[in-house]
């Protein structure tokens, strides 16, 4: 894998790894213009492999290649852990876990999400807080919900790294969808709380690891945030319902991308009415819920 192909040019960029630090970019169905998800391996001598998310039998060889070799080189696999519930991330842990024999990692609200999927047992439960043993000080998991209820992150309690899951990108889009339980006041909450924590590297589920990992949690909070203006800006016109707040609002993105707009748009008003800003209301007679300041 060429890691400048994947680059965006107004990123810093990582070439070398973190040696416990294992990333295997797997082709998958995700959300273009990503083509890939990256599966972690990580740990020194007991291996803890993070979101192997590709249905595809060519992808999941090429991990499966990989991690054959790290046991042939000595090292133990102990468990497959699931940032969150998508189908990108977690498509080829069922078979993955059982070929290994080892169990599969992830938050409650993640199990919940998955328990319609009974080859996606999962064995143990992380919680916020957690210090999973691998790498030379373990790894703490954070609770980040917002783009997925059970969404966690991985910090590296030697170096300050990130294990990102789809809280940040460098390839791509993250979309907070409230179809899918995505919550965009939590994943402002989940943003600032990583930005506290201020990461040096950060490893992402989509593109290359980013250095300087604080600056791009600080991009993403603070595009959300002019995002969050201009939502409220178009509300100020009068517009109040999402077909007529759309264009105001997202005047600068082109009408083919108006739907995955449209599910960020009601994300953005839904979190001003948590946050006590907007008042939303619904009645029989009107054919879409409206929305105003208050
Ligand atoms: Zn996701």
């Amino acid at each position: 894998m060429n890691e400048q192909a994947l680059a965006r040019p107004d990123l810093p960029q990582v070439v070398a790894s973190a040696p416990w630090i294992r990333r295997v970019p797997l082709r998958s169905p995700t959300l273009p213009p990503a083509t890939h998800t990256n599966a972690y391996v990580l740990g020194e001598s007991e291996l803890l492999v993070v979101d192997p998310g590709s249905p595809w039998p060519d992808a999941q060889a090429l991990l499966w290649d990989s991690l054959h070799a790290l046991r042939a080189q000595g090292h133990t696999l102990r468990a497959v852990l699931l940032t969150h519930h998508h189908y990108d991330h977690v498509s080829g842990a069922a078979e993955l876990a059982r070929a290994l024999g080892v169990p599969l990692w992830a938050h409650p609200d993640t199990q919940r999400r998955l328990s319609n999927q009974p080859e996606l047992t999962i064995g143990e439960r992380v919680r916020d807080g957690d210090l999973l043993p691998f790498g030379p000080r373990g790894l703490r998991v954070l609770h980040t919900p917002g783009h997925a209820p059970g969404h966690v992150c991985l910090v590296d309690e030697a170096g300050g790294g990130l294990i990102a899951g789809d809280m940040v990108a460098s390839q791509g889009t993250i979309i907070v969808s409230p179809q899918d339980e995505g919550d965009m006041a939590l994943y402002l909450s989940s943003l600032r709380l990583l930005l506290a924590r201020g990461p040096q590297r950060v490893w992402p589920a989509h593109g290359i690891a980013v250095e300087e990992g604080d600056k791009l949690l600080l991009r993403y909070l603070q595009h959300r945030l002019l995002r969050e203006e201009k939502v409220v800006r178009a509300l100020q016109t009068g517009a109040s319902t999402l077909t007529a707040l759309l264009p105001l609002a997202y005047d600068d993105t082109p009408a083919a991308l108006y739907p995955l707009a449209r599910e960020s748009l009601l994300a953005h008003l839904l979190a001003l009415v948590t946050t006590d800003r907007v008042e939303t209301s619904s009645n029989e007679t009107d054919p879409e819920p409206t929305y105003r300041l208050r």
